[in-house]
């Protein structure tokens, strides 16, 4: 779950990282007011929206003039920006932040994240910042610095110290940047973060560290002890088929494929998407229904994936353990008959009850195409999409 740049700025802000100050607003007049509460003589409107990049696409507006915040904000509340992480279709605005200004001397990137094939967190720092860091990670590789930390040890003040120096940082400016990272990572711990991450950093006309723009991350799996995150939470900045998937317990994420999958278990569910891909499709969605499958569960799933425009054709994949594949295939037809199926829907059911399944969908005169082993099931799948 991903936070706006004003709310991980007040979480920045209490544990005494400096950041500029600013005010959130959901209308013109509201970004005046609060522009003439900051009391210029330079304003910034940044955009509110789960995505950075913002700044390239219109999403961040520098100004000298009260009209001018004006103009921005109205610019920019009600339009969805598109940037270059949110895809085609962009992320609603509904705020934007007016911050003061600041003098910009250097831009630093810094993020602390989990390095999965370490285990460790690792923290990651540019003097490249302010641009697009995954473009200077692949094309000028050396000028990106890293550290892992140790779990039991914590982040070491000499790790800390390794990297001020490798951004060029001396006297007064060591302290304050270690200072400031010593306090992200008790945040991310704190918050049990996926990612904090600062693009820029920067280095105002005065020589101060400042936190220019903020982005956090936490782990969605962290959520239940942390009831004061969740109140920050913005669906409207998240996939709405998955939005609607967490509404019914169902694991669902959106891909970009064109074969929507329906299986149950996380693992089965992965090795659908790896045979489809083998048999040269794209899926659609991963999407487990879990074990204890009802016939409305099953009904809300295929609204959910038949909801994605980009479907061309349905893999059910069933092994029937905990779940009764009778079960699942009253669920096919209610749901066929509910939502109207207009794509080919291949079915592979295996497990308790299967023949009993098997023979009620064949008796429904519904278009399902049974399959009699998984590898049946994905090139037909695959054949059926590619033939529409
Ligand atoms: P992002 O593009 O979504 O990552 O948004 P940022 O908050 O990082 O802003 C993008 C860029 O706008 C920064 O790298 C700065 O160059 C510029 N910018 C943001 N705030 C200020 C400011 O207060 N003063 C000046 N001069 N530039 C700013
Ligand atoms: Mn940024």
């Amino acid at each position: 779950m991903n936070l706006h740049e004003y709310q991980s700025k007040k979480i920045f802000a209490s544990y005494g990282i400096p950041v500029p100050r600013g005010t959130v607003a959901s209308t013109a007049d509201e970004a005046v007011a609060a522009a003439q509460g900051l009391g210029g003589p330079v304003w910034v409107v940044k955009a509110q929206v789960h995505a950075g990049g913002r700044g390239k696409a219109g999403g961040v507006k520098v100004t000298k003039e009260l009209d001018g915040v004006r103009q921005a904000a109205s610019a920019m509340l009600g339009t969805r920006l598109v940037t270059k992480q949110t895809g085609a279709d962009g992320l609603p605005i509904s705020q934007v932040y007016v911050e003061e200004g600041s003098a910009i001397a250097r831009e630093i990137y810094l993020s602390l994240t989990l390095n999965r094939e370490k285990s460790r967190i690792a923290v990651v720092a540019s003097a490249a910042g302010g641009m697009d860091i995954e473009e200077v990670a692949a094309h000028e590789p050396e000028k990106i610095l890293s550290i892992t930390i140790h779990p039991a040890v914590g982040l070491e003040a000499y790790q800390a110290r390794e990297l001020a120096f490798g951004l060029g940082f001396a006297g007064s400016q060591i302290t304050e940047f270690t200072t400031i990272l010593k306090a992200l990572y008790k945040l991310y711990i704190d918050n049990d973060a996926s990612l904090v991450e600062v693009n820029p950093l920067i280095v105002t006309g005065d020589g101060k560290l400042v936190a220019l723009d903020a982005k956090i991350g936490i782990d969605p799996n962290a959520l239940f002890r942390h009831p004061d995150l969740v109140a920050l939470r913005d669906r409207t900045q998240e996939d709405p088929i998955e939005a609607r998937a967490a509404e019914h317990d169902l694991n669902y994420v959106s891909l970009d494929g064109n074969i929507a999958c329906m299986v149950n278990g996380a693992g089965l569910a992965m090795a659908t998407m790896d045979i489809i891909k083998l048999h040269g499709g794209k899926p659609a969605n991963f999407l487990d229904v879990g074990g204890g499958a009802t016939v409305e569960r099953v009904t809300a799933a295929f609204e959910l994936i038949l909801s994605n425009p980009n479907v061309q054709a349905i893999l059910v994949n069933i092994f029937g353990g905990i779940v009764r594949c009778d079960v699942i295939a009253e669920g096919i037809m209610a749901a066929v008959q509910k939502v109207g199926v207009k794509v080919p829907v291949v079915v592979r059911l295996e497990g308790t009850n299967a023949k009993q399944a098997r023979e009620m969908l064949s008796k429904s005169g519904l278009a399902v195409t049974p399959a009699a082993s998984l590898t049946d099931a994905a090139k037909k799948v695959v054949a059926a999409a590619k033939s529409r």
